[in-house]
């Protein structure tokens, strides 16, 4: 980032037919071109200018390309990957008690996480997503799969005071907590480590209280399952006597470090006090709809300032990790509830799946734009294509109208992971193999299927 920007730099994408840049005034930019050295963005803006200012070890050209920072998945349990479309059609309670919470006892381990977390690694990041924040248990284990992906990631290790597939004895919590940030120490600058409490009634104040305190000191992400069923308010309210928002304020958990996902349930009150806090929402539309959770107040949270980012959630309540299509979705279905066209329009939507996403899960100065001084994550999209064409407003193109299908070139921290629709880090054939191997297990498991839960295969 100190070299010479007026000189030679390592790489330079240029006669790319629209450049968006997702900075405050949410610049487009025709005939762009985007210089990077060092992993780091040095420079973006017309094409000419470019080519006349930088000499470049890779040149890259882009006709027929729209770029655009890589997209921020703010909530995802990527090594559910493998229970994708098991027990559809479930209320949120019977769907975890009676499906997902066994079949995570008796499937997941180190391995099972590596290998969904390369499979949701490798869906995001042909996908356009270069910055996903996770919340799981052997969570080093994804940090292995993220690394050998090359996504930029904030990982997650779960926290319960239930027993959890990789903690039989909630008791030693803090042990399991502290071994993971030690691990962390050792990752790559691309892997950040944060603590996720799943929710306020799968973690009492005691442990909810240390678990944030640890997160401050080491300055760290606090994640957790916030207001996301009307059950979870009723029974946060019949356990403490208040709303679990009060609650989190009460302990002291929510601060510009904290990212409450879904926020479904939330009153006015409580969005005011998640601004004062600055604590961030990740808004998960699909899961929320399949889930018959119900519907974010996704208005009133950005006419408070509250900083809000996407999240698919994971696999087995979306079914798949597509920001592209939860961008479509937050874009119309705010309107619709609101009976407010203007709700949610273009703009807004792409920030929180780009700036703003990258804000909430603590990465603001890294990436989610391209600007001079942030890592280089980014994407390009075809819009050579019949459903993209003609092309009058690019950032309504980007939420309304593209596909995770049309991303064709990724780079995350300058380094290109994705050419031509292809994955360069990953061999995804082998991938397949192997998540149809570790399939055949759960698919055969009684279990699971049983019960009359699960839904049919
Ligand atoms: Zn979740």
């Amino acid at each position: 980032m100190t070299k010479d920007h007026t000189a030679t730099v390592d790489l330079l994408l240029t006669r790319i037919d629209w450049l968006v840049l997702c900075d405050a005034d949410m610049t487009v930019v025709e005939r762009g071109a985007v210089a990077v050295d060092g992993g780091v963005i040095v420079d973006a803006g017309p094409c000419d200018a470019l080519e006349a200012r930088y000499r470049a070890r890779e040149v890259v050209r882009l006709p027929g390309h729209l770029v655009m920072p890589g997209l921020v998945n703010t909530h995802v349990h990527a090594a559910m990957t493998l229970f994708r479309g098991i027990g559809d059609d479930l209320p949120l309670q019977t769907w975890l008690q009676e499906v997902i919470f066994p079949a995570e006892a008796r499937h997941v381990d180190g391995a099972f996480v590596e290998l969904g977390t390369v499979l949701a690694c490798a869906e995001m990041l042909l996908g356009g997503t270069t910055t996903f924040c996770d919340g799981y248990f052997f969570e080093e284990a994804a940090a292995r799969a993220a690394a050998r992906s090359g996504i930029r990631a904030v990982l997650g290790q779960g926290v319960l005071d239930f027993p959890s597939p990789d903690l039989k004895d909630p008791s030693r919590a803090r042990a399991r907590v502290e071994a993971f940030l030690e691990a962390a120490g050792s990752w790559p600058e691309t892997l950040r480590p944060s603590l996720f409490c799943h929710a306020p009634y799968t973690c009492g104040p005691e442990t909810l209280r240390w678990v944030k305190d640890l997160c401050r000191r080491r300055g760290i992400l606090f994640q957790i399952h916030v207001s996301e069923t009307r059950w979870e308010v009723e029974e946060i309210e019949r356990k403490y006597g208040k709303r679990p928002v009060f609650h989190l304020d009460e302990l002291g958990v929510l601060d510009s470090l904290t990212l409450c996902a879904h926020g479904v349930w939330l009153d006015e009150d409580e969005i005011g006090v998640l601004a004062e806090r600055g604590a961030a929402v990740s808004h998960n539309v699909e899961s929320n709809l399949k889930l018959a959770s119900g519907m974010a107040p996704v208005a009133a949270l950005l006419r408070a300032g509250v900083p809000v980012g996407l999240g698919t959630d994971g696999c087995a309540s979306n079914n798949d990790l597509d920001l592209f299509s939860e961008m479509a979705l937050t874009a119309r279905l705010h309107k619709a509830v609101t009976g407010d066209p203007t709700v949610c329009p273009a703009r807004d939507v792409l920030r929180m799946a780009t700036v703003h996403g990258a804000r909430a899960v603590g990465l603001a100065h890294e990436t989610g734009s391209l600007e001079s001084g942030k890592r280089a994550d980014l994407i390009a999209l075809r819009i050579d294509q019949p459903h993209l064409t003609p092309l009058y407003d690019p950032i309504s193109h980007v939420v309304y109208a593209a596909r995770s299908s049309d991303v064709n070139h990724v780079w995350v921290d300058g380094r290109q992971v994705v050419r031509d629709g292809q994955l360069l880090t990953l061999d995804v054939p082998e991938i397949l193999r192997e998540a149809e191997r570790i399939a055949a297990a759960v698919r055969s498991d009684t279990h699971i299927w049983s019960d009359g839960s699960g839904n049919s295969v």
